[in-house]
């Protein structure tokens, strides 16, 4: 899968996790909108019942208001009639009854005080003017001498209609005359255009017939001049077919002198009639008409408020989920990066090919797969050779490359620091591909200058159980891979069952190697060599075997290889020198023939800078004589390492040590070693006689490789001989030593002691 799909697939998680939390904030968000929709109902509802419930009490504060600026009127004028009435013989003149008037007027809020006498002599408190028209009232007056509050038209300055408080003055029981005071309706309500809901009220005073006496409204003056409030007034509020009704019952509401409001459905709209009984006079009633839309116009800012409020937590909720989401998505895709991604080439990780490769081998069951495991040969070399810098190029550059070439369903994974893993579909172009891979790699790396021919070393596992663990199958292209031998031309290698239980039998001698060395498990067997002209032991080779706790001898075949690989031959080629030095002192301590004795000696030992001076060490601990000890170096060494091995053997030559070449014609071998390496004697492998056997060009060259030698001063001794053809051949060609099973397989210590070390008469031969 290629780094697009990958992402998209980092998407995937991503929107499970997101349509789980965005599922749970729209419900939370949902539940949120549902509450506050309730709340601003219920707000909206009790409002508007507070509303009411506010007027009404207004209502009845009003009319206490108008009720108490009435009778401070009523008071004036019944304390100025009482003032009059005092005045027995009526004797005032015009000028003293103007300047009491005027006293009356000054010091209350009546607009004018007027005296009309029986006689029709009017005074007024404006001296000059006569206020024509009252006299009509003194007809409802009342008869019981109080006083008697009536409308008039008089207009003091305000453009409001006026009313007069009337009183008769009497003395004597004879009416002398009525007192009136005036005053403009204004200041009548004084005090109530001041409360909360004067701006969407219209408030009248009326008497207890219905006449309107006083309203907050100057455009309907006429109002006033029609009088009636069940008239006028509803007549503007309701439907002609339901005045009669609303009249009867706003009649029975005010006669019961109680607070209360009422609700009527008009024309185009509801109307709300607020009303409260004045205390004074009696029958009288303060009423505040109301519109319904008027009020819902109060209720609706709150309304406009609530929502736009509610809207704008709404909107910042959501303004804080989007920018939680986001937060939330680029750490969990950092998260995912960092979990499932290589800081390094950004290809996925073995965590991500597990999961991924498990889905692919499932979504596409018709496919047959193959799991590939390949790294990079020599990589080592070229990371310190090309430095980090390149060599991190130089992985960037095999993503990238093996990226272009993946089909959707396929996948891959960097494992290791050259080493990648990939799900391929096995169309029988896989190794095809790879090389295709191999070249586009190499020809990009040319182009980084890292000038280096890049070698791709694969391993192939066919997948052939897909309910197999992917691991499994990682491991074992890996074994794979593992097993390519370096210098074969491909570099490819297929697993096959066998690799797997090498592996086992590598993990079991792995963890049984270390105790076995300690316990002595480890033992030298030695093989003689034999001077095959003369029919006698010459020499003797060490090798090892692993002889087990229960007797069972494991041969080096088996072990060697393992130990070459993990280092652990180190500690074994020393092992072994001691043990034969310790058997030669033995013997020669004991006085019994010896012979020199020739250890195997591992490439790895090169690498320890202290090689040769532990092997003098070794050799003086045991006091040998360097002539009984002959180091044996394999060919291949000679080939990969020939600089360090010239060094260690010049080295090993100037201790005065015999040195030999083992298995030479095994390899790749080079007559140039002959001339070139400082060495006593040459091994001849014994696959090379096995040669000499079926074609006479091998036995030539045999020959003349002896001649060389001879020639070069070095002695030639020949492996593997089994038959007593092949001794005689040999000896024909000029070769007179051997090592074989003609003569004798390795045999343990006791039993050569036995055999070749036998004690000399007298003294020890060497000392
Ligand atoms: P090598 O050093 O070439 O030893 C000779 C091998 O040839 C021995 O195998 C020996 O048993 C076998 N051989 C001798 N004569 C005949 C014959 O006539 N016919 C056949 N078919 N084989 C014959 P062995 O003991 O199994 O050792 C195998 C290899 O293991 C050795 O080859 C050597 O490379 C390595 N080796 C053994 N011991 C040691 C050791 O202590 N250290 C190291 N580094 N390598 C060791
Ligand atoms: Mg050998
Ligand atoms: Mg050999």
């Amino acid at each position: 899968m290629r780094k697009k799909e990958r992402k998209r697939d980092y998407n995937l998680q991503w929107n499970k996790n997101t349509t789980l939390l965005l599922v749970g904030s729209l419900f939370l968000l949902m539940i949120c909108l549902a509450l506050e929709a309730t709340h601003v109902y219920r707000l909206i509802s009790t409002y508007r019942g507070f509303v009411d419930s506010s007027i009404t009490g207004q209502t009845g504060l009003d009319a206490e208001l108008v009720s108490s600026n009435l009778n401070a009127d009523i008071q004036v004028i019944r304390s100025t009639a009482e003032q009059l009435q005092q005045n027995e013989n009526y004797d005032m003149d015009e000028l003293q009854i103007y300047k009491l008037l005027l006293g009356v007027r000054n010091k209350s809020g009546l607009d004018r005080v007027v005296l009309i006498m029986r006689d029709g002599t009017t005074y007024s408190s404006e001296r000059y003017s006569t206020m024509s028209g009252l006299e009509k009232l003194i007809d409802q007056s009342a008869e019981d001498g109080s006083a008697t509050v009536a409308k008039t038209y008089f207009d003091f300055g305000d453009g409001m209609a006026s009313y007069c408080i009337m009183m008769p003055v009497v003395h004597k029981g004879i009416v002398q005359g009525y007192l009136f005071g005036l005053n403009s309706t204004t200041q009548l309500l004084h005090g109530t255009e001041t409360d909360t809901y004067s701006q969407i009220s219209r408030s009248y005073v009326i008497n207890e017939k219905g006449t309107i006496m006083a309203t907050s409204n100057s455009d309907v003056m006429f109002v006033l001049q029609n009088d009636d409030f069940y008239t006028d007034v509803l007549k503007e509020l309701s439907e002609e077919e339901n005045r009669d009704l609303m009249e009867e019952q706003l009649r029975k509401a005010f006669a019961q002198g109680t607070t209360s409001v009422l609700t009527f459905h008009a024309k185009s709209d509801d109307w709300k009639i607020f009303f409260a009984p004045l205390s004074e006079p009696r029958g009288w009633t303060y009423v505040n008409v109301v519109k319904e839309s008027d009020v819902a116009a109060l209720v609706k800012g709150i309304k406009v408020e609530s929502t736009v409020s509610m809207a704008l937590v709404i909107l910042l909720m959501l303004l804080l989920c989007f920018i939680i989401f986001k937060f939330v998505m680029s750490e969990q895709r950092e998260m995912l990066k960092l979990a499932f991604e290589d800081s390094l080439t950004q290809a996925p990780n073995e965590r991500y090919f597990l999961a991924q490769a498990q889905k692919l081998l499932k979504d596409y069951a018709d496919y047959a797969y193959c799991v590939i495991s390949f790294d990079i040969q020599n990589f080592r070399y070229l990371n310190e050779s090309y430095g980090h810098m390149k060599a991190d190029e130089l992985l960037r550059l095999m993503v990238k490359n093996v990226e272009k070439d993946l089909s959707v369903r396929e996948g891959y994974a960097r494992i290791g620091a050259d080493r990648f893993v990939a799900l391929l579909v096995d169309d029988g172009r896989i190794i095809e591909r790879v090389k295709h891979l191999e070249e586009r790699v190499s020809k990009a790396a040319s182009e980084e200058m890292i000038n280096y021919p890049i070698k791709i070393k694969s391993g192939f596992y066919e997948v052939t159980d897909r309910k197999e663990n992917v691991a499994a199958m990682i491991d074992k292209a890996n074994l794979a891979r593992k097993s390519v031998i370096p210098q074969t031309k491909d570099l490819v290698a297929t697993y096959e069952d066998s690799l797997m239980e090498e592996t086992r039998r590598r993990e079991f001698i792995e963890s049984k190697m270390e105790m076995a060395l300690i316990a002595g498990e480890f033992v030298p067997y030695l093989q003689p060599k034999w001077d095959m002209k003369n029919n006698h032991i010459i020499a003797a080779e060490a090798l090892v075997r692993w002889k087990q706790g229960l007797g069972e001898i494991i041969p080096p075949g088996e072990f060697i290889s393992i130990f070459e690989t993990n280092g652990f031959i180190e500690k074994i080629d020393f092992y072994m020198l001691e043990q034969v030095c310790k058997y030669l002192r033995k013997m020669i301590d004991e006085g019994r023939e010896v012979y020199p004795i020739s250890v195997n000696q591992s490439r790895y030992l090169l690498h320890d800078p202290n090689y040769t001076l532990n092997v003098q060490q070794i050799m003086l601990k045991y006091k040998i004589p360097k002539s009984l000890i002959e180091l044996e170096l394999t060919e291949t060494v000679f080939f990969q390492e020939r600089e360090r091995m010239i060094e260690v053997m010049e080295e090993l030559k100037r201790m005065n040590m015999d040195l030999s070449i083992d298995d030479f014609g095994s390899g790749f071998s080079s007559l140039n070693l002959l001339r070139d390496m400082p060495f006593d004697v040459l091994k001849i492998d014994k696959g090379f006689l096995n040669e000499t056997n079926t074609s006479e060009s091998g036995k030539f060259i045999l020959k003349k490789i002896i001649e060389m030698a001879d020639g070069l001063g070095v002695r030639v001794i020949c492996e593997g001989v089994e038959t007593v053809e092949q001794a005689q051949m040999l000896m024909e060609i000029g070769c007179n030593y051997a090592q074989g099973y003609l003569y004798s397989k390795p045999i343990p210590m006791g039993e050569f002691i036995e055999k070749y070390n036998v004690p000399i008469n007298g003294q020890a031969a060497h000392e």
